[in-house]
């Protein structure tokens, strides 16, 4: 298992991505300390923030197999095209929480080459040049639309939980 077959998990799972609000989609793919791999990919909401990141998702599946530690994560999204996407505020949390000082996060890039930062580098990374943080904002304004337009399971519940 290299740094290529974990880029090529992460681009096929992002494929899978249920990212109706944002057409932001993302695949993770991440590699164990035990050597096992795990993906995941972007799953929204129409109640936001219910939607769970492709990192977060990937963590997850790790967690449930009886894994630990992160080894490495590879982060690949974009609308259609790979753009410049890095994890979002809450995932670097995610990803420092089951992190060692060797763990690598690896984002790739449009021009289809990779960058590579240590966990602790990761943390410093500025947000304004954050894809994903971006994406965030798209898919809150796209669920505002949602629910203005449309009846919203939201509305729904918070009249049965009123009646109870
Ligand atoms: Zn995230």
């Amino acid at each position: 298992m290299d740094e290529q077959d974990l880029i090529d998990a992460a681009l096929t799972v992002r494929q899978n991505a249920y990212c109706r609000y944002s057409n932001y989609r993302v695949g993770s793919a991440l590699l164990d300390d035990r050597g096992q791999m795990y993906v995941g990919c972007n799953v929204e909401n129409a109640a936001y923030p219910e939607g769970t990141c492709a990192e977060a998702n990937a963590i997850a599946a790790m967690i449930a197999a009886g894994g630990s530690a992160i080894h490495t994560i590879v982060i690949a999204g974009g609308h259609d095209d790979i753009e410049d996407c890095t994890p979002c505020g809450g995932c670097r949390q995610k990803i420092a929480e089951f992190a060692t000082p060797e763990t690598r996060v690896v984002l790739l890039r449009p021009s289809g080459h990779t960058r590579s930062f240590p966990i602790d580098e990761l943390s410093r990374c500025e947000n304004r040049s954050c894809g994903h943080a971006a994406s965030n904002l798209a898919l809150l304004s796209a669920i505002q639309r949602f629910r203005s337009s449309s009846v919203w399971l939201g509305s729904l519940m918070t009249s049965a939980c009123a009646s109870m």
